[in-house]
């Protein structure tokens, strides 16, 4: 059976890893936190003690991190995993991160003759227990085909974007988007609930209309309108407030290095600055609806 090494076993990771598993690949997994670990291995995965543990005999590496940080501590470095897998090894990083640090991680692989594609994705915690995600992937041509067979299983759509960097750069756009559109529509739902509107039918109605957008049809912000979005569920177990507001970062530092204006995405920042301090930056993007019910 092929073995996959699962790095970071987290919203994400955790139920991609397990897509694996139920594909018939054996998926040992690490991470930090003991729960996700045993989450892994009542799936039928196995847990590792270590990195270096878990990449042992692999015939690919696949981490789900939370920032740049974490995947350059991983793979480069002394300790780092591209000094210990051999180059049969394929290496896929779907975190979101600086696409200068993929360049980096891809640079690195490519010296030591590892196959190193960056593939971030979008979809969602729905999308990553669905196995439907959308991979926006960087590298050569040949390693996302070879990549391929694994991506397939964790996901539905599957972008080759460009060269190095190119799938976080992808990414970084549909996020700066996303955050727009939830700031938006959270803005315009909380006009229509302090006029008298039922959150529900207003949704419903913009949905059909010329505001309808994926935030409206997959991610109500407001409890209750949508049983199975974070909102519903005391914004928990979505995408963080915390990573939200990073991928804001990063597109800013990307538009500040091609000279873009980005007025939206600036303001859009700001607000998930306000309200990861005024909030709890662990819960769902889409609390940022509460910051409009705090500035009345
Ligand atoms: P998360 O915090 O739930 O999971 C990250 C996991 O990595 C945690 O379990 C943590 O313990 C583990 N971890 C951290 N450092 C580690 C290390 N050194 N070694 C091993 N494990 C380590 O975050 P998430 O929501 O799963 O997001 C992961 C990545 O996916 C982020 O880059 C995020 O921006 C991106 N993303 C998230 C979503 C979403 O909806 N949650 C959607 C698309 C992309």
């Amino acid at each position: 059976m092929t073995k996959i090494a699962f790095i970071g076993l987290g919203n994400m990771g955790g139920p991609m890893a397990q897509n694996l598993v139920k594909a018939g690949y054996d998926v040992c997994g690490f991470d930090l936190v003991p729960e996700a670990l045993d989450q892994l291995e009542q799936a039928g995965g196995s847990k590792a003690e270590s990195v270096a543990e878990a990449v042992q005999g692999a015939s690919a590496v696949i981490s789900m991190l939370p920032a740049g940080k974490q995947v350059e501590s991983l793979y480069l470095g002394d300790g780092g995993l591209f000094k210990t897998v051999g180059s049969h090894c394929l290496v896929i990083d779907c975190s979101t991160i600086e696409a200068d640090v993929a360049r980096k991680v891809g640079q690195q692989a490519e010296e030591q003759g590892i196959d190193f594609i960056d593939a971030p994705v979008s979809g969602g915690t729905a999308g990553a227990e669905a196995g439907t995600l959308t991979f926006m992937v960087g590298g050569r041509a040949e390693t996302v085909e070879q990549a391929r067979p694994y991506l397939e299983v964790m996901g539905q759509n599957i972008f080759h974007a460009g060269g190095a960097g190119a799938g976080q750069l992808a990414k970084i756009c549909n996020n700066m988007l996303l955050a727009i559109l939830m700031t938006g529509t959270s803005e315009a739902l909380k006009l229509g609930i302090d006029n008298g509107l039922d959150p529900a039918v207003l949704s419903e109605i913009m949905n059909n209309s010329s505001g309808g957008n994926w935030v409206l049809e997959k991610y109500n912000p407001v409890p209750g309108v949508m049983p199975q979005a974070p909102a519903s569920h005391g914004y928990r177990g979505g995408f963080m407030v915390g990573l939200m507001a990073k991928d804001l970062g990063l597109a800013m530092n990307t538009a500040a290095g091609s000279n873009t204006a980005t007025p939206m995405a600036s303001l859009a920042e700001n607000l998930y600055k306000i309200h990861s301090i005024h909030s709890d930056s662990t819960l769902d993007f889409s609390s940022i609806i509460q910051l409009y019910d705090s500035v009345r």
